[in-house]
């Protein structure tokens, strides 16, 4: 079937039977920040911590072997994710923002200089604008963001002369492929092909893409795609680079120290092969054994599969929210074009005060700039509210986020004022 049915998953996980504070049942609509995770992710981990668990890759021993055994099954479990090439390819980072930033201190310093340009697009979460900020001060390159449309998608005819006005003077596109706030789902392959044509390297945020949504990077070819495993049912700490062999191969190690060395003397070093050469010290061991068990559960429930059932909460959403007097959601107005998010703002009502009511509801939102200040400036808004799903949310939990915001509606927003006539 194109969907199926999130009952039939939530008793594996057990957070979800807990209440909210207010004692009524939690309704956890804040997965874009962070999801929950099954049983099967907590197992593998405690399994891992009571019964195999040593450093890897030093040890000659059997708790070593052991625990190499499984780091490097994990790396094999990403590599089919992703569908990348080799595993040579595939690094463990601490998250998407650690990935993004060993990407701006390694290619970035060596291949970007003053003049050159770094594009990048009105919607992105501040892990991909900061570093490149921060290249832009070493280097003296330009960060250059494309505009978006009244629908909150990048509006392809001024991208178009952005790449016609700077040509090969754009080093780097780096773009997220699933807006973290408005939802809104990129043209990754066409985006990338546009950016070869100028000689550019890619990068893709897929931070809010990999938890969602099928991703092949042969297919996508883009030369850099990142993610973290606390989105899509797996532990903190622990992220991938996934990187194209011949780019990590011709960049420079950015952390120093065992592991990613050849050799060391006392005159320098000599760094290790990939992927070691990007893994100094000691790695998130027992979070990629963690993170390899949490993407077998979402790939045996299907990605194509969540991503439609999140699809359908998202209509429903966007229906019953096109009810509320007053209420304006942010990115693509139809659901087709988006991912489980839905954001949204309440004409005279801060989202701090809607988020702490739907609290006390039980439904878990986020309020704020998520992140994302440069986007909420371009939109008008200091803040939004922002609802996101995730395959364990179900259509009873959408109708009660959105009997929380018709109460918030109907209890915050300025009431009696006379309509002014529009002149
Ligand atoms: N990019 C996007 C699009 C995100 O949504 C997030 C997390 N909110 C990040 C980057 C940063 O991820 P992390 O905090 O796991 O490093």
């Amino acid at each position: 079937s194109p969907t199926f049915d999130p009952h039939t998953l939530r008793g594996d996980f057990p957070v979800l039977e807990r209440t909210a504070a207010s004692g009524v049942p939690l309704v956890y609509l804040d997965n874009g920040a962070s999801t929950q995770r099954p049983q099967a992710v907590i197992d593998a981990m405690s399994d891992c911590y009571q019964t195999y668990y040593a450093n890897v890759h030093r040890g000659i021993h059997t708790l070593s072997e052991a625990s190499t055994d499984r780091y490097e099954q994990a790396r094999r479990s990403v590599t089919a994710f992703l569908n990348a090439a080799s595993s040579r390819e595939v690094l463990f980072a601490a998250g998407t923002t650690a990935a993004i930033n060993t990407v701006a201190r390694t290619w970035g310093d060596q291949n970007v200089s003053a003049g050159d340009i770094v594009l990048l697009t009105m919607m992105e979460h501040h892990a991909n604008i900061v570093p490149w900020h921060q290249l832009a001060e070493r280097t003296g390159c330009r960060v250059v963001f494309a505009p978006l449309n009244d629908n909150g998608q990048v509006d392809q005819e001024q991208l178009d002369a952005l790449w016609q006005q700077h040509g090969a003077r754009i080093k780097m596109f780096a773009f997220t492929a699933v807006s973290n706030v408005l939802g809104t789902v990129n043209p990754v392959e066409r985006w990338v092909r546009q950016a070869k044509q100028y000689g550019a390297a890619t990068l893709v945020d897929a931070a809010q893409a990999a938890p969602h949504m099928p991703i092949d990077v042969q297919a996508w070819d883009a030369d850099f795609l990142v993610f973290s495993g606390h989105k899509l049912c797996g532990p903190t700490g622990i992220g991938v680079l996934y990187g194209r062999e011949s780019l990590l191969e011709s960049m420079p190690p950015f952390l120093g120290g065992g592991a990613m060395i050849n050799s060391v003397t006392t005159e320098g070093f000599t760094s290790a092969a990939l992927p070691e050469k990007f893994e100094a010290g000691t790695p998130p061991i027992v979070e990629a054994i963690g993170l390899a068990a949490a993407i077998d559960y979402i790939t045996d429930v299907g990605l194509q599969r969540i991503h439609q059932h999140e699809l359908h909460l998202t209509q429903l959403a966007h229906q019953a929210l096109a009810e509320v007097k007053g209420l304006r959601i942010i990115g693509p107005a139809d659901p087709q074009d988006k991912s489980g998010i839905v954001s949204f703002a309440i004409e005279g009502v801060h989202a701090h005060d809607i988020a702490q009511w739907m609290d006390t509801r039980g439904v878990a939102v986020r309020a704020g700039h998520h992140c994302a200040m440069p986007l909420h400036k371009d939109l008008g808004l200091a803040a939004s509210t922002r609802a996101s799903f995730y395959l364990y949310n179900t259509t009873e939990e959408v109708e009660r986020f959105v009997e929380a915001v018709s109460e918030v509606q109907a209890k915050f927003a300025p009431k009696g004022r006379r309509r002014r006539p529009r002149t």
